[in-house]
């Protein structure tokens, strides 16, 4: 194939109806990392089709299948801004990445691998999962230039030091583990919407001690999400910055599907105004986890998904860089 012909268009719902076609992520050309148009890709859409960090409900692994089934209904102008991201960025679907569903430890290697490799090719990731594990090893692959700051956005810290006896590596952990290992710098890290009952408050102790800004929901209706958003920005600044969106920060009622569901959420409005006040910042990446399809029969949390992937798509396009 001629590497100066890929177009980087989605295919038109004016051409082909949006229910029909082979549903690639939002519609846009395949492009895997091993092909030669990887060099003409700015931002890369990936599913981490992996659950083996899951410690209640399973089912995340299914995530990417059904959020690029469902991304199809996505539509090219942004409804606040009229930011058109496809047109802005060359933008494609890059597969799934490598897993092992049977071996965690190998499923790390490998993913760390590929978004190593995916860093190296100058793409930008927005990457669906999968459980909150899987940010691991895409912060692995991401912070080879030093710590970055991050903007998280969960039901949950994911801050717990292990599982059933000594367990480190499970969806309740991965941004301790991403802290220990150098990955983040903490007092760039911000929590945003957590709730919902525990075993304890050892997450909340060690995040503190390290600098995390964890932010309660409580806090933020008090406060009022301008302000946190604006609080937020200034927290991780104009350094590099990675986004995670958890799709249990949303409530249940509008995103069930999920394996740690947690009433008293965000509104579906309410996490689109939160992330569209990402604009400007230096993100280096971005991922939405956790939609679990086995637990999402009318698959309205995909929508949710995949509508929430649409506006961390057009924070990422929107970079000055
Ligand atoms: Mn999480
Ligand atoms: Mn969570």
């Amino acid at each position: 194939m001629n590497s100066k012909t890929l177009s980087f268009q989605p295919v038109s719902g004016m051409q082909v109806p949006r229910f029909a076609g082979i549903p690639t992520f939002m519609r846009l050309p395949h492009v895997a990392l091993e092909d030669a148009h990887i060099s003409q890709v700015d931002i890369g859409i990936i599913g981490v089709p992996w659950d083996g960090g899951t410690t209640n409900r399973p089912g995340a692994r299914h995530g990417p299948r059904q959020l690029r089934d469902y991304s199809t209904m996505i539509r090219a102008r942004h409804p606040v801004s009229g930011m058109m991201p496809f047109e802005l960025r060359n933008c494609a679907d890059l597969g799934d990445c490598p897993v092992n569903p049977a071996d965690t430890m190998d499923t790390l290697a490998r993913v760390t691998d590929y978004y190593k490799a995916l860093h190296n090719a100058g793409v930008t990731p927005l990457t669906a999962g999968g459980d909150h594990m899987i940010s691991l090893p895409v912060l692995r692959g991401l912070a080879q230039g030093g710590p970055l700051g991050m903007i998280h956005f969960d039901a949950h810290t994911d801050l717990f030091d292990s599982y059933f006896d000594g367990c480190k590596f499970t969806h309740g952990t991965p941004f301790r583990r991403a802290i220990e290992e150098g990955l983040l710098d903490p007092k760039r890290v911000v929590q945003i919407g957590i709730r919902g009952t525990t075993y304890d408050d050892s997450d909340l102790i060690w995040g503190r001690q390290q600098g995390i800004r964890i932010i309660p929901i409580e806090e933020v209706y008090e406060t009022g999400i301008d302000a946190i958003m604006h609080e937020a920005r200034a927290i991780v600044g104009q350094g590099p910055t990675y986004v995670t969106f958890d799709i249990d920060s949303i409530d249940p009622a509008y995103a069930p599907g999920t394996g740690t569901p947690e009433i008293g959420g965000f509104t579906t409005f309410e996490a689109q105004k939160m992330v569209r006040q990402l604009d400007g910042l230096n993100l280096v990446g971005a991922d939405l986890v956790e939609v679990s399809p086995p637990f999402d029969p009318t698959g309205g949390t995909a929508w949710v998904g995949v509508s929430i992937m649409f506006e961390l798509l057009c924070v990422l396009a929107g970079r000055q860089s």
